[in-house]
């Protein structure tokens, strides 16, 4: 029987769903969350109740700060592969409660990855974002061009675990491969994300918030396509570049370490007004629009480029914004008229 996968950020929207692709597919899975109350506990709470209807998931409410505890469950399970998906999400929310996403996704992170050093992982999976990237970036974003002006306290955490993750893959030696997901949506969504909020506001004819007046455009990517990457780059883990060429300017791979950065996204920009426009046809309703300018720490376009995802991982996004937001808000009726 191969070694259990941890999973952290089990109760999350993308770390549920992987859970439940790895469960489906016969693994062993041990979650590990704080089910902390960023959003609604009583959704985290409905994610776990699925997942703990598998025979084969252990759950573990734990706090990723907390040094001894993660070690201890790395001791007990020994878990050779790793998908760290916990952290505190969200760019606006940084502006507010730096603190908790150094707590979390840096301290935490360390956690993680002393983890995976302490029983000599075969493989470490984690989550960064397109935030990394910051402002006024050609079109689309590669993971080529060196990223190092994040805007936000959020992107700076994500940043810090790229690098980390280097070291750690250097001196220790295990491959590490850091995703840069692009606005993730999809069934068992976060509530604080637009697609969630604009939903319930046209539910209630209300009017929603737009920001950037309405010009900005997303990357918007299917929770399915984005787990269908993270498992394939848990099947596939990084190596050491041998054709890495210390000249050239290449981020993604470091040359010296079994450590790679890919971006995860659709790779087919959406404009926000398109994707508020296919969520009212599909809700039947007219949204009204309360145009606003742009926040501080948002950033106007993003557009991944997956050219090195494609070749890493043979992975090729296939969800249309139509069929995706059709999806959730099936979901998002069906749920809210049972809680
Ligand atoms: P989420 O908030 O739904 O899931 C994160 C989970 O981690 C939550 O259940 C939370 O309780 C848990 N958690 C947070 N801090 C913790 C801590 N200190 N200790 C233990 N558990 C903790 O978010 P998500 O959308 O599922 O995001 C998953 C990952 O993907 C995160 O790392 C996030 O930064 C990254 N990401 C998400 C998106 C997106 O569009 N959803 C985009 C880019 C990157």
């Amino acid at each position: 029987m191969s070694d259990p996968v941890l999973v952290t950020g089990s109760a999350g929207f993308i770390g549920f769903h992987t859970a439940r692709r790895l469960l489906e597919r016969g693994e062993r899975v041990i979650g590990l969350d704080n089910l902390n109350a960023y959003y609604d506990p009583a959704l985290k709470q409905a994610r776990l109740a699925q997942l703990q209807a598998y025979p084969n998931y252990r759950h573990h409410t734990l706090e990723l700060a907390d040094r001894n505890g993660v070690a201890a469950l790395f001791a007990e399970h020994q878990p050779g592969r790793v998908v760290h998906l916990a952290a505190q999400a969200g760019v606006r929310y940084s502006l507010e409660a730096p603190e908790t996403y150094v707590d979390s996704n840096v301290v935490g992170f360390l956690s993680i990855l002393e983890g995976c050093r302490a029983v000599s992982a075969s493989n470490l999976v984690y989550a960064s974002t397109s935030s990394v990237f910051g402002a006024n970036r050609a079109l689309p974003f590669s993971v080529r061009q060196p990223a190092d002006h994040p805007l936000t306290v959020y992107a700076a955490t994500k940043l810090a675990n790229e690098a980390m993750a280097h070291s750690y893959a250097h001196l220790f030696g295990f491959p590490a491969t850091g995703l840069r997901f692009f606005t993730v949506y999809g069934p068992w969504g976060r509530p604080d994300m637009a697609l969630f909020k604009f939903t319930r506001a046209i539910l209630k004819d209300e009017a929603i918030d737009v920001y950037g007046e309405g010009r900005m455009s997303r990357d918007f990517t299917y929770v399915d396509d984005i787990v269908t990457g993270v498992v394939a780059a848990l099947d596939r883990p990084a190596a050491i570049d041998p054709t890495w060429d210390a000249t050239a300017p290449n981020p993604a791979t470091s040359g010296v370490a079994p450590w790679r950065i890919l971006n995860l996204g659709a790779g087919q920009p959406v404009p926000l007004m398109r994707y508020i426009e296919v969520l009212g046809a599909k809700l039947g309703r007219k949204a009204k629009l309360n145009l606003m300018p742009m926040q501080d720490g948002d950033v106007a376009d993003t557009e991944a480029d997956v050219t090195d995802t494609l070749a890493a991982l043979d992975y090729a996004p296939s969800t249309p914004v139509e069929e995706g937001v059709a999806r959730f808000v099936d979901w998002y009726c069906n749920f809210y008229r049972e809680n």
